[in-house]
């Protein structure tokens, strides 16, 4: 038996035409599962009798085992769920006046290592599942409505490439969920060549990029895959995806204490952003137990100051949730035995 989630529309209509079901039908079935979010076959009543108890026997529907849920004192929920082989991973909805915004997870652990993140705790163990993405979606837009999906929970999405553009199928399929696409954005640690990549498929969806640092020698000390695609190649790679995406790529740039601050850092960042079509978003750091600390506040202040008179607009995320191990893979590190500071 497969767990029906895994398959995109086309996928299913060519499943079943092979087994004698019609490409209306297929669709019938997509709608149920997705629309109505039916979790029985037998309760398809447009679909004959007969044809019903085939598809039970062909597919089951997964459901996540929910190990933790934790709420923070501004209203962001974290969930901790459980795989059929005993794994674990995390999805948080942060709420906020006009959004609702629901961070997913795309592996069980991490291979990229960056030094502030909790995600790599316990090292890589596994691609999820389509299956395993979508329903992340469908068990936390049970109650609440999604406004917003961010590809920014566990692991690395472009190492999980395929099942994450399928994923993005299933969720903004007309037929089914019909989530906007505009809405949706993946975070990348900064693979080049699937930067490319998803610059040539159509999805319509939004690219931010984890930049952190703006040299290498810095940049290689907290993010070890600027080895393997240093900045100079991230950066073709994004005037690639400006040259064929409307929308500008987000930088991602998490402020850290005598590390990324300085009135250097923020005069480099100001002509990245400027060479490049990119928004900019800074970070205050969770800290994770790593070496590093957040900065005072006075020097974020400088820094901002600089950026300003640079000409560079951005935003400053709230920290959201850190009272509840919210940042990347905290919940789960914390879980596993990590620590949280
Ligand atoms: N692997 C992807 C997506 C997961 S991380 C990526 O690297 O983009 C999602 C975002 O959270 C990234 O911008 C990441 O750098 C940031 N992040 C990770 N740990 C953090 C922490 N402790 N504090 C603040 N931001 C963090």
């Amino acid at each position: 038996m497969e767990c029906v989630y895994n398959f995109s529309l086309k996928e299913l209509q060519k499943k079943l035409i092979l087994k004698g079901f019609s490409r209306y039908s297929a669709k019938q079935i997509f709608a149920w599962i997705y629309k109505e979010r039916v979790q029985d076959f037998s309760l398809m009543t447009n679909i004959a009798k007969d044809k019903r108890e085939e598809l039970t026997k062909m597919f089951y529907f997964l459901n996540f085992k929910t190990l933790k849920k934790e709420k923070s004192k501004d209203g962001t929920q974290k969930y901790l769920f459980q795989l059929v082989d005993q794994e674990a991973i995390e999805a948080v909805l942060i709420p906020e006046k006009q959004r609702n915004t629901l961070c997913l997870s795309t592996q069980v652990g991490c291979k990229f290592n960056c030094k502030f993140c909790a995600s790599k705790t316990g090292g890589f163990i596994r691609n999820l599942e389509v299956s395993e993405i979508v329903n992340q979606y469908l068990q936390l837009s049970q109650k609440d409505k999604i406004t917003n999906i961010v590809f920014m929970g566990i692991g690395e999405p472009f190492d999980n490439f395929k099942n994450v553009v399928k994923s993005i199928e299933i969720l903004t399929e007309p037929a089914g969920l019909n989530f906007t696409n505009k809405r949706i954005s993946i975070s990348t640690c900064g693979l080049s060549d699937k930067i490319k990549k998803i610059a040539e498929l159509e999805l319509g969806v939004k690219l931010s990029i984890s930049l952190h640092a703006v040299l290498d020698e810095k940049r290689n000390k907290i993010m070890p895959v600027n080895k393997i695609y240093p900045l100079a190649d991230l950066v073709k790679a994004i005037k690639y995806y400006n040259q064929r995406q409307k929308f500008p790529v987000t930088f991602e740039y998490i402020l850290l204490a005598d590390f990324n601050i300085g009135g250097q850092d923020a005069k480099r960042l100001a002509k990245l952003v400027k060479t490049t079509r990119a928004k900019l978003n800074l970070i205050p750091y969770n800290p994770t137990g790593a070496t590093l600390r957040p900065p005072e506040f006075a020097k974020i202040d400088n820094f901002k100051k600089i950026l300003k008179k640079e000409n560079i607009i951005f935003t400053l995320r709230k920290e959201r949730g850190s009272d509840i191990n919210a940042a990347c893979g905290q919940l789960r590190s914390v879980s596993l035995g990590g620590s949280k500071n």
